[in-house]
């Protein structure tokens, strides 16, 4: 499993703890001592989950995790809060602010990860390397393979990472500017048709196998992908 994961710690020990342990597993980390610079790095790109220390320098975590849970752009990305505080009502406190996950400190390195990952599968399954299923298609993010039964289809990196992206958020609509931010990245400047031009290279290599009908137009909000 491959996930970009902002920290946002401000003890250089357990920062670096983190950080190593993360990396070990597989992660690509972002470091952050206080909420102004973490602010900062999730308005240049969005990671894919925020690892966020309670107690910080300036504004606190718990602050910081409502700012961003009251920002459209930032308000489902998952956060996991990071406390010394073990009291029940700390806990019950972090999950009203819209966390994810509550890890109390002193954890286990290993604990850590499984909770992150456990996370990532439920709330951001495409940057996890689970392989997913639909409608015939199979798709492995580990070996970076699509194979309707025996035959494998072969996409550009682009369409695949837009077939992973709906492949693991089926029967929902996905618009233009979604799409963008989740499979483009967002703040990166593209056009919104461009979605369009990879939308039709998507379904022209998925038509050797019948498999294009899976994506489907919905005029006016944008795509979606269903087996029904
Ligand atoms: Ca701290």
């Amino acid at each position: 499993m491959s996930a970009t994961i902002l920290v946002v710690e401000d003890e250089p020990a357990i920062q670096a703890l983190i950080e190593v342990n993360l990396r070990r597993a597989g992660h690509v980390v972002h470091l952050a001592a206080d909420a102004e610079t973490a602010r900062r790095l999730v308005h240049e790109a969005l990671p894919d989950l925020v690892l966020l220390d309670w107690m910080l320098p300036g504004m606190s975590g718990g602050d910081f995790a409502r700012l961003l849970r009251s920002e459209a752009r930032t308000r489902s990305l998952p956060i996991i809060m990071l406390t010394a505080r073990a009291e029940e009502r700390d806990k019950v406190k972090g999950l009203e602010l819209g966390a994810d996950d509550y890890v109390t400190k002193p954890f286990s390195p290993r604990e850590l990860v499984a909770r992150i990952k456990a996370v990532l599968r439920r709330q951001a399954p495409q940057a996890t390397e689970d392989a997913v299923e639909l409608g015939g298609l199979r798709l492995d993010p580990a070996t970076h393979r699509i194979t309707a039964g025996a035959v494998e289809v072969n996409l550009g990196p682009t369409e695949f990472r837009l077939l992973h992206f709906m492949m693991t958020h089926p029967e929902r609509v996905h618009g233009r500017s979604q799409l963008l931010d989740q499979v483009w990245g967002d703040h990166v400047f593209v056009e919104e048709r461009t979605v369009d031009v990879h939308i039709r290279r998507l379904r022209a290599a998925l038509e050797a196998t019948g498999h294009d009908g899976l994506i489907q137009t919905v005029r006016g909000s944008g795509y979606r992908i269903s087996a029904t």
